[in-house]
């Protein structure tokens, strides 16, 4: 077996809300054996999700590799199907609850930053979830996973249920330097090797010096922190404090912008200005 280094949750121009063409993605993160690129669905019409897939495909290489997804809108969340074939949008009810699958299910960006909290323990296809995005590094701080985040995994393990944790980027306009990196376990790079192995939780996730096991076990050099004290403490802070940056410059600030009468597009320029210069902190 051979570990391959990849990240997870980039989107590319297929989706509108997005700037980066596949090959700037390329360009950017030439050091990774394997891209997931999650662009939306409702943004893909058939022939744009036919391209999309042939770019993808025609732009892998032997030592790297970009594998196409898409990320859709259900039960008021996002959800991520990575598989070989296209899906259909009017058929996701199907493709979340078919047992019997080659592809994998992800729970988006498990927490977003807003002020309402809806625990996640209560989603109503929490058990149909190959994986969970425990940890993203666009709408959560880039040094720790949320504390909510922590104590969602507790959760699922107490249960025993058999979900793997994911961690990615929700790329979208800026480029972010502090990724989070998957490193796969894995016979070949090809997509469906490294699908078949997310989904056997043959992976972790790495950060810095904080690392991730695809049960949920989080260490930081060899100490494990799911019970640490300290650990919980900083990442609760960690997590207060970008959800404020987060609800004062993304949702307050653009709400004082739009009754200025400041354009989307503006606010837009505005907001990846923001987002740029907490890229270079
Ligand atoms: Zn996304």
């Amino acid at each position: 077996m051979v570990i391959f280094k990849g990240i997870f949750h980039v989107h590319s121009n297929y989706s509108n809300d997005a700037k980066f063409s596949i090959d700037d993605i390329r360009e950017k993160y030439k050091d990774y054996n394997f891209i997931i690129i999650t662009d939306h669905l409702e943004h893909l019409s058939k022939e744009k999700y036919k391209k999309f897939i042939e770019e993808c495909k025609n732009k892998s290489r032997k030592n790297q590799i970009l594998i196409p997804s898409v990320e859709f809108y259900y039960l008021k969340k996002h959800i991520i199907y990575i598989g070989n074939k296209p899906i259909d949008i009017n058929k996701v009810d199907y493709i979340i609850n078919n047992k019997n699958r080659d592809y994998i299910i992800i729970l988006a960006h498990a927490y977003k930053n807003n002020l309402i909290f809806k625990s996640l323990k209560k989603f109503p296809v929490l058990d149909k979830l190959d994986c969970i995005e425990i940890w993203n590094v666009h709408h959560n701080s880039k040094r720790l996973l949320p504390y909510r985040a922590l104590s969602l995994i507790n959760f699922i393990k107490k249960q025993k249920k058999d979900i793997k944790f994911l961690g990615g980027l929700d790329l979208h306009r800026v480029f972010i330097k502090k990724v989070i990196e998957i490193y796969v376990n894995c016979n070949n790079l090809d997509n469906q090797s490294i699908i078949n192995s997310i989904k056997k939780g043959r992976f972790y996730l790495k950060n810095d010096n904080i690392i991730i096991k695809s049960d949920g076990d989080v260490f930081y050099k060899n100490i494990r922190l799911n019970d640490n004290i300290l650990f919980k403490s900083i990442a609760l802070i960690l997590d207060i404090s970008s959800i404020i940056k987060f609800v004062l410059v993304y949702n307050i600030g653009s709400k004082l912008l739009n009754i200025f009468g400041v354009g989307k597009e503006y606010r837009v320029g505005v907001r990846d200005k923001i987002d740029s210069f907490f890229e270079k902190l």
